[in-house]
């Protein structure tokens, strides 16, 4: 995580303030409330060769003000979900401002941008109350279990267990 840990606090408070007015307090964490809300259009497509790259997602302003997500169907639903949790960071950090479009690569070197929409993605959809309350509640969980709980990848879990220090099995 390379994120400053003053991004990481904003970035945190943000999302739980963006869960707590859509009262997103119950598993799996139900994203289409705020894309339903804020009328932001959900699309996937075949993102594997967008002029030679591969995408995960994107977003973008349509010239009459219509936002979009679009996302890759090419990859599994659980990678879509943080996707478009991921897009809903681009969009509450404000990298749509003064901009039509911002693509997500999959993968590589990742800039400051996209690891702040990551980081935003994983407080939206796993933030650490839960986690730790379903791992209570669950005793002894497998990462796997905590994906299916959360309806993330498995890497993903991983990777979020790991940056909170919490152990789990499998
Ligand atoms: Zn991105």
């Amino acid at each position: 995580m390379f994120l400053k840990a003053e991004d990481r606090k904003t970035i945190k408070d943000l999302a739980a303030k963006i869960r707590n007015e859509y009262n997103l307090t119950s598993l799996p964490i139900d994203i289409a409330k705020i894309l339903n809300d804020k009328n932001i259009k959900f699309f996937t497509a075949n993102l594997d060769n967008i002029n030679g790259y591969e995408l995960s997602g994107l977003i973008e302003k349509k010239d009459n003000g219509e936002i979009r997500i679009i996302v890759n169907n090419q990859h599994q639903d659980t990678r879509n979900v943080f996707t478009v949790a991921h897009e809903l960071g681009h969009y509450f950090l404000g990298d749509l401002n003064g901009k039509k479009r911002v693509v997500s690569l999959r993968g590589g070197s990742k800039n400051k941008k996209e690891r702040a929409a990551d980081f935003f993605a994983a407080e939206l959809l796993m933030p650490e109350d839960l986690i730790r309350e379903t791992i209570e509640k669950l005793f002894f969980p497998t990462l796997q279990e905590m994906a299916n709980k959360f309806r993330v990848s498995r890497a993903a879990m991983k990777y979020r267990l790991d940056f909170l220090g919490v152990p789990y099995y499998g």
